[in-house]
């Protein structure tokens, strides 16, 4: 089986801040890490391969330090690494950012599965996955918690949802979005390692994967963010009680009783 592996690089979601002048991001500084949903899909990928043959190529959509997500990815198994990344893709939505990556997995050629994170940590919005499976016209499957079985053919999954789960059989090739409790990542090897550091990063622009940059970057992007902020704090909501543990417990069970909570 040929896997590949979309991930993306998101700023350390601890240290976001928001720049209070500009409404944007304040990125410089902050530490870049690999989505956290996305070091499933590798190690998914990666067992796939270990259970079937073929390779793992993984694929990231952004700036040159996006490099570093790559490499840490090849640390985890991954075969080939390629990072998509041109000017023209810059300020893309969540559709031209799936344009731009599907345009580079065409490119990519044969691919039997293809694995995202279930959502990125920053934007949070979970359409890239099932936006690259319309635009490559394939079937999608989300929240994926199990790998039944694969053949050659076919693939079936377990889908998460709130009540229990869905057993679905999808034809290949297939795009599945996965969620945390499908594996436990392993831990990076010390070959795992020396590989990642040797590893040849390939880096495609727009028009070596032939996309029309009518559709990538701020031109293809049907959806702009007018403005970043933090909501307001809420004031003047609230009670705060003090004294010794009992005198506060003795005074929120009198308050809650007053409003009929208990
Ligand atoms: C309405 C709207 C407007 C936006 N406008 C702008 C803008 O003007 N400028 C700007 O810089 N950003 C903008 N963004 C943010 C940008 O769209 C997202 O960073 C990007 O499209 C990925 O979406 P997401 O973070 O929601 O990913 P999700 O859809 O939540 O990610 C799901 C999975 O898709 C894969 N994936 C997502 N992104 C990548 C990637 N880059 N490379 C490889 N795999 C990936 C990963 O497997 C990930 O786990 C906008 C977002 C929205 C919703």
């Amino acid at each position: 089986m040929n896997i590949i592996v979309c991930i993306k690089q998101v700023p350390n979601t601890m240290d976001v801040q928001i720049d209070p002048e500009t409404g944007r991001l304040k990125r410089e500084g902050v530490e870049s890490v690999i989505n956290s949903f996305d070091e499933y899909a590798i190690e998914e990928g990666v067992r796939i391969k270990e259970r079937t043959g073929g390779k793992v190529i993984a694929v990231t959509m952004g700036p040159p330090q996006a490099e570093s997500v790559l490499r840490e990815a090849v640390s985890k198994g991954a075969d080939e690494a390629v990072l998509v990344s041109d000017r023209a893709f810059g300020g893309a939505d969540t559709l031209a950012t799936s344009y731009a990556l599907s345009s580079a997995i065409k490119f990519i050629g044969s691919y039997d599965i293809i694995l995202c994170g279930e959502q990125a940590s920053d934007g949070d919005t979970a359409q890239v996955g099932p936006e690259i499976a319309e635009t490559l016209n394939i079937p999608h499957v989300a929240y994926i918690k199990k790998i039944e079985s694969i053949d050659k053919k076919s693939i079936k999954v377990e889908r998460m949802m709130e009540d229990g789960c869905d057993l679905i059989e999808s034809p290949i090739p297939v795009l599945l979005t996965v969620v945390k409790e499908i594996n436990t990542p392993r831990i990076v090897s010390l070959k795992g390692k020396m590989a990642a550091k040797k590893a040849i990063i390939k880096i495609l622009n727009a028009s070596d994967v032939g996309a029309d940059t009518k559709r990538t970057g701020l031109n293809g992007s049907p959806t702009q963010v007018m403005k970043i902020f933090a909501p307001p704090q809420r004031t003047g909501v609230g009670e705060k009680f003090s004294g010794s543990a009992k005198e506060v417990a003795v005074a929120l069970v009198k308050r809650l009783s007053e409003i009929r909570i208990i």
